[in-house]
């Protein structure tokens, strides 16, 4: 499932990995934005690691349960996600080691869409089945 064969991993990666890496596999959820994949209390605790900025996770169970699903697909490893073929392809190149589905179900609430609009992010979902 996971690709960590494909990388050759120095220690500082794998640490640095540590921090975003689900700590409990039963109730993942996924990023509805970035597609970062951790458990709720991960989210609640720490907000998204990559759209805390804009989506205010931190503290807000309500945010994380409207800005992540527990419906994705498929997971990636991604630990240098800047040399990654895979994740130029996932368009995650740009974001924080981690966790990533592949496919995300579900889509922000619109109030969050606006948001994001107005800080100059244009929302894409991350649905394959709907694209
Ligand atoms: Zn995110």
């Amino acid at each position: 499932m996971f690709l960590f064969q494909r990388y050759k991993m120095a220690n500082e990666e794998v640490n640095a990995m540590v921090e975003t890496v689900p700590k409990d596999m039963r109730q993942l959820r996924a990023c509805l934005v970035c597609s970062l994949v951790k458990t709720p209390d991960q989210f609640e605790t720490d907000g998204c690691d990559n759209c805390e900025n804009f989506l205010h996770l931190k503290r807000n169970r309500e945010n994380v349960m409207d800005c992540t699903s527990s419906k994705f697909e498929g997971m990636i490893a991604s630990c240098k996600p800047r040399d990654s073929w895979v994740c130029k392809w996932q368009r995650i190149k740009d974001f924080v080691p981690g966790i990533y589905a592949i496919s995300v179900e579900g889509r922000l609430p619109n109030h969050m869409i606006r948001d994001l609009r107005s800080v100059g992010i244009v929302y894409r979902s991350r649905d394959t089945s709907k694209r």
